[in-house]
C-alpha cells in the first residue's frame, strides 16, 4: 500500500477548527497520513484567542528530530511559527531532513487580532524560510506585511507576487479572501512566468475561523499525494468552499469551516 505521509509545523488551537487540528482532520479527509510538530499552544474558541503559550525551544527541535530521523513525509507545511527562533530552527531542519513540497502558510494575526507572529520574526521568515518554500500562501493582509506594498487592485497583487517570488519561494498563491468588494473571490497562482487565476463564488458567513490553515493543508496533502502545484491549489479551493459553504455553526461566536469531505 502506498501511503501518503505529510507534516504539520503549527500551533494547537484548542477549539478544533484552526491550527494544528484543522491541518490534521484535513489531511485524514484528503487520504493522507498525517504527523504534526507543535510550536505553540493556543487556549481558543470560536470567540477568539484567551492565551497563546509557545512551546519550548528544545522540545520543538526534539518534535522535528523524532520526525526527520525516523519518518518521511512527502510534504511539509508550516502554520503558525510565532518566534523568530523557531522559524530558523524549523529552516534548518527542513534543511537537514531534505524535506520537499514545503508549503509555507505565513500565519501572523488571527481574525480577531491576536498575534501569532511576533513582529520581529517576519524578517527571519523571508531570510530563512521562504527560499526553502515549494509555496507560499499569503492572504491579501500577509502578503502587504511581506512586502510593503499596498494591494488594492490586481495589478498590485501581480506586484507583490512579483516580489514573494524574488524573495526565493517556487510558486505563490495570494488568497483573494479578504478583499470583500467583490461577489468573486480571486485567489492568484504566480511562479515566476505566469500568472494564473483561480476564482470562486463569495460566501455571506462569519463561520470562516481556520479557513488559511485549511487551505494550505488541503493543497500540502495533495502535494504530498505527488501531483501538480496547479492541481493542489484547484483541490485546496474546492475543499476550501465546500468547507466554508457547509459550515457546522458550533460554537457561539466565529466558528470552523466543515473539514469533513
Ligand atoms: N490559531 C492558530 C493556532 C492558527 O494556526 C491560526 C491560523 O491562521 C489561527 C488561529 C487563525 O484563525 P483564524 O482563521 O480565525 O484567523
Amino acid at each position: 500500500m502506498n501511503v501518503y505521509q505529510a507534516l504539520t509545523i503549527a500551533g494547537s488551537d484548542s477549539g478544533g477548527g484552526a491550527g494544528i487540528q484543522a491541518d490534521l482532520k484535513t489531511f485524514q479527509e484528503l487520504g493522507v497520513y498525517g504527523m504534526s510538530v507543535l510550536t505553540a499552544v493556543t487556549a481558543q474558541n470560536t470567540k477568539g484567542v484567551q492565551g497563546v503559550y509557545p512551546v519550548e525551544i528544545e522540545g520543538i527541535i526534539q518534535q522535528l528530530d523524532s520526525i526527520g530521523t525516523d519518518l518521511q513525509p512527502h510534504a511539509v507545511k508550516t502554520g503558525m511559527l510565532f518566534s523568530a527562533e523557531i522559524i530558523r530552527h524549523v529552516a534548518q531542519k527542513v534543511k537537514q531532513y531534505q524535506w520537499q513540497h514545503l508549503v509555507i502558510d505565513p500565519v501572523m494575526v488571527a481574525k480577531g487580532g491576536s498575534v501569532l507572529l511576533q513582529q520581529e520574526a517576519l524578517q527571519a521568515l523571508v531570510s530563512d524560510l521562504i527560499p526553502l518554500a515549494e509555496i507560499i500562501t499569503p492572504n491579501l493582509p500577509e502578503a502587504e506585511l511581506l512586502t510593503g506594498i499596498s494591494i488594492t487592485n490586481m495589478q498590485q497583487r501581480e506586484q507583490a507576487a512579483t516580489q514573494l517570488i524574488d524573495m526565493g519561494a517556487t510558486y505563490v498563491v495570494i488568497k483573494g479572501g479578504h478583499d470583500a468588494s467583490t461577489s468573486t473571490v480571486v485567489d492568484l497562482l504566480y511562479d515566476g512566468q505566469h500568472f494564473e487565476y483561480f476564482e470562486s463564488k463569495r460566501i455571506d458567513t462569519m463561520h470562516t475561523h481556520g479557513t488559511g490553515c485549511t487551505f494550505s493543508a488541503a493543497l500540502t496533502a495533495t502535494l504530498a499525494q505527488g501531483k501538480s502545484i496547479h492541481e493542489a491549489v484547484d483541490t485546496a479551493k474546492q475543499f476550501i468552499q465546500a468547507a466554508i459553504e457547509d459550515g457546522l455553526g458550533i460554537g457561539s461566536d466565529h466558528g470552523p469551516t466543515n473539514h469533513f469531505a
